[in-house]
């Protein structure tokens, strides 16, 4: 106890030595060692830290969750907030900050996660899916769980990743004790329903082993939410500054660069973040639809808890541009379609149907009458596109920079164009106004270290990202080395940013630029090849520390180049297969190997 301390080592007075006495004989040890640091962390602060409520060692109800694109985040975010407001325990972690080994000391789980490409797990949840199929996985029969899945059900493996985990977990000896929700992408709409009934499940037995606090404990390595009053659901009406066509005019490709002011806003973003943008759909093809089902544009609808004009509704809120499964079913159920009826119930065959399709062509297709009220609520609502950041505030301070690749296609008697690329690209002109908000996106970030070198690698519009790296490098002076890998089809049309990239290369910021012109050639060549001819140069970078970075197609491209990343490590490390995937997956849990692909 202080008060039996010899004068000179206890400093305090013998009133002050009393009063902490009392204190430390209320506390529990756990509350002492936190107090310890607290004190240790304001005496090196210099100044008082906020006292925080100390860190619960093992909250009882865990909500875990592997995003792609921040969706299965801000839906986990969600339950640990409303869970918090019913006085619970709560701990939210990230998957890819998570010890899969911990798994067996958890009593409550609820699980939030996407599905991307072909019914892959979003890269931060890899690790835990893998292990959970492994013979390492342990068994888990004291556990309750609740799983919520997101996906889009266009796509044939349709939220596979949530099944596959809860399949995982109840074959491992867990509870599910809420059924699963597998949403599309309105699961805005679904979400907080299945929160409460999921909650109302865990409340009372989270509550009988809880201790008194209630905490939401984001684990080390997760930042805090950004905070923005901007957001998915309150974007800020921002203006589009300029367009700019960046491939040539003889290119395959129609890529355009495009600057937004953020000015009025209180958004920031940090370089490797997302920006999340609301489109409009095109008004002429909105009344070409209108037209074809005779329904009159101005017959007022509601459309959550609003009241607009159907072809307000149509422009500003629904999606139009993706075909997707449900609305062949609601829309045939409304109208008595026979064949899209029929067509819906056989899976492969409508997936079929919908790949070439817009929702425009099944309308101009089966045209009926049918009410307004009953078109919208056969149509879902409009979900917002991401797009990689290409700059840096640093650089371009209030503004934000994207690389749009303009999709683009001819079928069935139309000009077809991607819903947001086709608004960005080729609709705004400069004055447009467009809701935007930013995704952050913690998984893909340059190293914290200026002097560490980074190899990026982004083939087409995966350049994006890079062009706000280097502008951020430059800024900050950062002195470590910056390795760029990019290709497209054609020097003389494709090469996006060639000015700025060569005055890197000039200035010195950039250390090498190699580039793949896929089709100025008899046969293809591709940054995979660039990478396998550079294999030494690019195994001394990785030995060096060197973190590694691609961005652009997920399907083709990423594989490939991890697959040439894995011949670099076999050939030049002397690794066989097995210890070469495990090298770069080493790579990956130190962060040092982060992707942002599609
Ligand atoms: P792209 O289609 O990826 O083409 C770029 C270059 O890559 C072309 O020279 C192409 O050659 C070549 N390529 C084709 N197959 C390849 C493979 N298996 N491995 C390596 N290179 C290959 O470029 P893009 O039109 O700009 O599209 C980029 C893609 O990435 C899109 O799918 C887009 O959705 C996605 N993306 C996502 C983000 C994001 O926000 N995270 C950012 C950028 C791009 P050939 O065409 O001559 O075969």
């Amino acid at each position: 106890m202080l008060n039996q301390l010899p004068q000179g080592i206890n400093p305090l007075s013998p009133d002050q030595a009393t009063q902490f006495d009392q204190l430390i004989g209320t506390l529990s040890p756990v509350q002492q060692a936190w107090i310890s640091g607290y004190l240790a962390a304001t005496a090196l602060s210099g100044t008082p830290q906020p006292v925080a409520a100390p860190v619960v060692e093992a909250a009882p109800l865990t909500v875990l969750y592997g995003s792609q694109t921040g969706n299965a985040k801000h839906v986990a975010s969600d339950i640990a907030e409303a869970a918090k407001g019913r006085g619970l325990d709560v701990r939210l972690v990230d998957m890819a900050d998570y010890k899969p080994a911990k798994l067996k000391d958890e009593k409550f789980l609820t699980i939030v996660v996407s599905t991307y490409g072909e019914g892959e797990p979003p890269e931060t949840a890899e690790k835990l899916y893998d292990f959970l199929a492994s013979k390492k996985a342990p068994k888990l029969d004291g556990l309750e769980v609740a799983v919520l899945g997101l996906g889009d059900s266009s796509y044939e493996f349709f939220c596979k990743t949530a099944t596959d985990f809860e399949e995982r977990l109840a074959a491992l000896g867990a509870t599910v004790v809420h059924d699963r929700a597998l949403l599309d992408v309105d699961y805005d709409d679904y979400a907080p329903g299945w929160i409460n009934a999921a909650l109302d499940v865990f409340e009372p037995a989270v509550k009988s082993v809880a201790q008194a606090s209630s905490n939401v404990v984001q684990m080390p390595g997760v930042a805090a939410p950004k905070v923005s009053q901007y957001t998915k659901k309150d974007p800020f009406l921002a203006e589009v500054t300029t367009v700019q066509k960046i491939t040539g005019r003889d290119s395959i490709k129609d890529v355009r660069h495009v600057e937004i002011s953020l000015d009025g806003s209180d958004l920031t973003y940090q370089v490797g973040d997302s920006l999340g943008v609301y489109f409009e759909n095109s008004a002429e093809d909105v009344d070409a639809v209108l037209k074809a089902l005779s329904l009159d544009g101005s017959a007022e609808i509601s459309i959550g808890d609003k009241t607009k004009t159907l072809r307000e509704a149509l422009i500003e809120n629904l999606e139009l541009t993706q075909a997707y499964p449900t609305f062949a079913e609601k829309y045939g159920n409304a109208t008595g379609d026979k064949a899209l009826i029929k067509l819906a119930e056989n899976k492969v065959e409508l997936r079929d149907y919908l790949e070439p399709r817009q929702i425009y062509d099944i309308l101009h297709e089966h045209p009926h009458d049918i009410a307004p009220q009953a078109l919208v609520d056969s149509l879902r609502k409009m979900q917002p596109r991401l797009y990689s950041i290409a700059s840096s505030l640093a650089e371009v301070e209030d503004e934000v920079h994207l690389t749009v690749g303009v999709v683009e296609w001819d079928a069935f008697d139309r000009t077809h164009f991607g819903g947001a690329s086709g608004f960005l690209g080729r609709r705004a002109e400069e004055g447009q106004k467009v809701r935007v908000y930013v995704e952050q996106n913690d998984l893909f970030r340059l190293p914290q270290n200026p002097d560490t070198p980074v190899i990026m690698i982004g083939p087409g519009t995966g350049i994006a990202p890079f062009r706000a790296f280097l502008q951020e490098r430059e800024a900050a002076e950062a002195e470590g080395q910056n390795w760029l890998f990019f290709g497209n089809p054609h020097f003389t049309q494709d090469f996006l940013y060639q000015v700025e990239l060569q005055g890197y290369l000039k200035s010195g910021l950039l250390t090498k630029l190699d580039v793949a012109f896929s089709r100025d050639q008899a046969g293809k060549v591709y940054v995979q090849d660039r990478i396998r001819e550079n294999a030494e140069e690019v195994w001394a970078w990785l030995e060096e520390g060197a973190h590694l970075y691609i961005c652009g197609d997920a399907n083709r491209m990423a594989k490939d180049v991890h697959s040439a990343l894995l011949d670099v490590v076999k050939e030049q490390g002397g690794h066989d297969d097995e210890a070469a995937a495990a090298y770069l997956a080493e790579l990956k849990d130190a962060k040092r190997y982060q992707r942002d692909v599609y």
